[in-house]
């Protein structure tokens, strides 16, 4: 299936979650989910679901897919690589998304959104122990160092993004931020509750993929 164009809104909608992923048009009153918490459609408001085991399997991969930003082929990749590590599947997939470089990024207050953390990374943006990379869905670990690269830095619109999304999302525990430097360490790994995405039940992924 190609890329999806359409509203990003209308994906939080379909799901009825902020899934956060406009920047700071997500923060205010704007927001298409605050505005209108009913799925889209013209009988939204007045739809009543009656939802079945497997859609609640199929919305909530849906959810973690779309708030991440990932394919279908890649995150079956990601669930496939998840079921042969140690421990909980459904906790490792979410891990090994969290530690994305593209989320990394956002989460780092380095770009509005993870799609916008994407679009930069792309753009050789940023470093990871000072080497340039530039796909974002490198993994980064233990002690790694992710580095807004000094030659990207100087331009004026850069420098006044920087200055707007200061503070837009909560930097997690298990990242050290160098602000002055614009650098961050990985300073240990997540745990289940350092996940951004809260109330999850993962188990219901990997029921999914389980059958
Ligand atoms: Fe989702 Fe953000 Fe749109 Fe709200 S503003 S519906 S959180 S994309």
């Amino acid at each position: 299936m190609g890329k999806y164009t359409g509203s990003l809104c209308r994906l939080c909608r379909t799901e009825g979650k902020k899934l956060f992923l406009k920047g700071k048009r997500c923060l205010s009153d704007k927001c298409g989910v605050e505005k209108k918490n009913y799925p889209p459609g013209m009988k939204g408001s007045r739809v009543n679901f009656r939802k079945s085991h497997y859609k609640n399997q199929l919305r909530e991969k849906q959810k973690v897919k779309r708030f991440y930003g990932v394919g279908e082929k890649q995150f079956r990749n990601v669930f496939t690589a998840s079921a042969h590590k140690k421990g909980i599947t459904g906790e490792n997939l979410l891990k090994t998304l969290e530690l994305r470089l593209d989320n990394v990024v956002y989460r780092m207050n380095f770009a509005y959104s993870r799609n916008h953390a994407r679009q930069m990374i792309r753009h050789g943006f940023f470093a990871v122990n000072s080497k340039k990379v530039s796909i974002p869905s490198y993994s980064v670990a233990l002690n790694d160092e992710i580095s807004f690269r000094e030659k990207k830095r100087a331009a004026e619109n850069v420098k006044a993004m920087l200055e707007d999304v200061k503070g837009l999302v909560e930097v997690p525990g298990w990242v050290i931020m160098d602000s002055a430097n614009l650098t961050g360490k990985i300073n240990a790994l997540p745990n289940r509750d350092d996940i951004s995405l809260k109330e999850i039940e993962e188990r219901l992924i990997v029921e999914l993929y389980s059958k």
